[in-house]
């Protein structure tokens, strides 16, 4: 008989929720995920709650796969705790209403605990950019941590995944605060790699069954994937994320990042994978794909970079027609970028350039998905170009 491999990362068909227990267990065993799991454990499930939204808008991680996840956790006696600290305020009432329209009572009634503790703290931490990090009082009060993402565009990294999802563990309007302190994309990758690396999840499960496509993470467009990923490293779950919708860490500022400091490969076929990503990669996944000068650097025309650097910038781009002048943006905006001008009777956000971080905080907590990700005609000539 054939030894076993010891495979890091798994990638397992996953057509629709109802397969979600199978594809969960197949995934998991191949890659010993729950090997960490002892009776007693209290093992928190850091799911992506980002808003209240129901199921199949596809901006959250499904209840159905956490009910799997906290059947099997729950088989081998540990207490499980699901959370996320969503964006807006951070408290019982905003925390109810995330739960409700996400679907978490199902979770609940499936034997889980939601964490209902909206406190926080500050501690200092010995990260490459980030020296203190505010997060959420339950992540303390747990033996292990399994972050489970769920598979979108994103306009400032390119992709919501595993890395990006323990950014949830800061609590709420901190969130763009915390923004405001790391304009430049790329050390913004670093804090958030950073906050991995202080957590140090011991599971990353990225829910790739219905993605988000378009103007994500939270007013994309459902995309089938059909996929479920399992692995012992965040970094890995998101390479593995990354390849299905056609991106490389070239086009994932928190993976780059995450290459950079040996944290992990820029080759999937280095990653020790269980299952063939090829037949479930969906190859016109709409993405925001960022677009380097790095081509420039070297050449005669390196003085360009900056010039062209700007030109292919995404930017936040309001479309009136959508806008219901409910200054959610304004409000949460953390470079004060945003102003509300009057236009008839109603007040409507106009965006300072020079102002703005290009965060997309305005972009992903916009209720109405009047802010989209806008690029310049340059980029999207790029895009048309067969990869
Ligand atoms: S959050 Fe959206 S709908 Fe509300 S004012 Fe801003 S753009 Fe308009
Ligand atoms: S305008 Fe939007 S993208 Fe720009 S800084 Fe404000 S919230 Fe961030």
């Amino acid at each position: 008989m054939e030894a076993k491999r010891n495979y890091t990362c798994a990638v397992v068909p996953c057509a629709s929720y109802d397969d979600s227990l199978p594809a969960m267990t197949r995934a998991l065993e191949a890659i010993d995920g729950l090997d960490f799991v002892k009776p007693g454990m209290r093992v928190v499930i850091k799911a992506n709650l980002v808003a209240p939204m129901a199921p199949d808008s596809c901006a959250t991680t499904h209840p159905k796969l956490l009910i799997a996840l906290t059947k099997l956790l729950s088989e081998r006696g540990a207490h499980v705790i699901v959370g996320d600290s969503p964006g807006g305020v951070w408290n019982s009432a905003a925390l109810s209403a995330v739960y409700r329209a996400t679907g978490m009572h199902e979770v609940e009634a499936a034997g889980a605990e939601l964490n209902r503790n909206t406190d926080s703290h500050t501690v200092n931490i010995e990260g490459k950019t980030m020296r203190r990090l505010t997060y959420t009082d339950y992540l303390d009060d747990c033996d292990a941590i399994i972050d489970f993402a769920k598979l979108k565009s994103h306009g400032m990294v390119g992709l919501s995944g595993a890395v990006k999802n323990m950014y949830g563990v800061i609590p709420g309007l901190i969130k763009p605060q915390t923004h405001y302190l790391y304009p430049d994309v790329n050390d913004f990758a670093d804090m958030i790699v950073d906050i991995n690396e202080h957590f140090k999840p011991r599971l990353a499960l990225i829910d790739a069954v219905w993605g988000m496509e378009g103007n994500g993470p939270t007013a994309g467009t459902p995309r089938h994937i059909g996929a479920l990923i399992a692995a012992r490293s965040v970094y890995e779950a998101d390479a593995v994320a990354a390849h299905l919708i056609g991106l490389d860490s070239q086009g994932v500022p928190t993976l780059a990042a995450a290459v950079r400091r040996g944290l992990c490969t820029n080759e999937l076929s280095d990653i020790a994978l269980y299952g063939d990503p090829e037949p479930l990669a969906v190859r016109d996944f709409k993405k925001v794909p960022r677009r380097s000068t790095a081509f420039l650097k070297g050449t005669r025309l390196d003085f360009l970079s900056g010039t062209v650097a700007k030109a292919l910038e995404q930017r936040p781009q309001l479309k009136r027609s959508k806008c219901v002048a409910c200054k959610k943006c304004f409000n949460i905006c953390p470079a004060k970028a945003i102003t509300m001008v009057k236009k008839g009777d109603k007040s409507y956000p106009r965006i300072d350039r020079a102002k703005c971080i290009r965060c997309f905080c305005c972009q992903e907590f916009c209720p109405k998905a009047a802010m989209v990700v806008h690029r310049s005609v340059i980029v999207r000539l790029l895009q048309k170009r067969p990869s």
